[in-house]
């Protein structure tokens, strides 16, 4: 869409210099291209109403919560998922895409807060613990929880004693993480249903 700008006209300015370039909006790009797939006989419109499907009830938090409260409730799986987390989600019914090589599973200690970003865009185990929130494609949240973790878990809420050391893990296109929180010592012995309800996305970011 073109546009010209009524605030910048200019008596000495030709008014062709003057003209700004307004990108579409989202719904019309995106509309333009399914169209132009569509054309082509590629079906994009199916394939976008079977993404926003994994999107809205395949992909999403409750599947790193119930991987978290079986490791809670069951110490050999708790080692599995350790070792080769992978492995261990596909004993929960849960897969990754081919090209997430490895699922490394970061455990929470007393000592040790781990916290995972990916500093070049917005990687995520997706399958596992969801889409990445928008603060965590954030350009500020990327480059400041690797310079200075500890303020930015602070200002997200999260204030840890200074003898807590802090593990900032960058994903890569074929290494993915997730988190494995400690369990609040006021739910041990709780179901595993019960455990899975209380946790939460951002735990599994850490
Ligand atoms: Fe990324």
């Amino acid at each position: 869409l073109r546009a010209r700008s009524p605030n910048h006209q200019s008596e000495n300015m030709p008014s062709h210099d003057r003209v700004i370039q307004r990108t579409a909006s989202v719904e019309q790009r995106v509309e333009a291209i399914q169209a132009a797939l569509d054309a082509r006989g590629m079906n994009a419109t199916d394939g976008v109403e079977e993404l926003d499907h994994l999107a809205q009830e395949e992909w999403i938090p409750q599947n790193g919560a119930r991987v978290v409260a079986r490791a809670w409730v069951d110490p050999a799986f708790r080692d599995r998922l350790l070792a080769n987390g992978r492995e261990a989600v596909a004993e929960l019914g849960f897969t990754l895409p081919k090209h997430h090589r490895h699922l490394v599973v970061l455990e929470n200690t007393a000592t040790v807060q781990n916290v995972i970003c990916c500093t070049l865009c917005s990687c995520t185990a997706f399958t596992i613990i969801g889409l990445p929130p928008d603060w965590y494609k954030d350009l500020e949240y990327r480059s400041r929880v690797v310079r200075e973790s500890r303020t930015v878990l602070r200002e997200m809420g999260l204030d840890l004693s200074p003898e807590v050391e802090i593990r900032v893990w960058d994903t890569t296109a074929d290494t993915r993480y997730m988190v494995l929180p400690t369990q609040p010592p006021e739910t041990i012995g709780w179901p595993e249903d019960k455990l899975a309800e209380i946790v939460t996305r951002d735990s599994l970011i850490g």
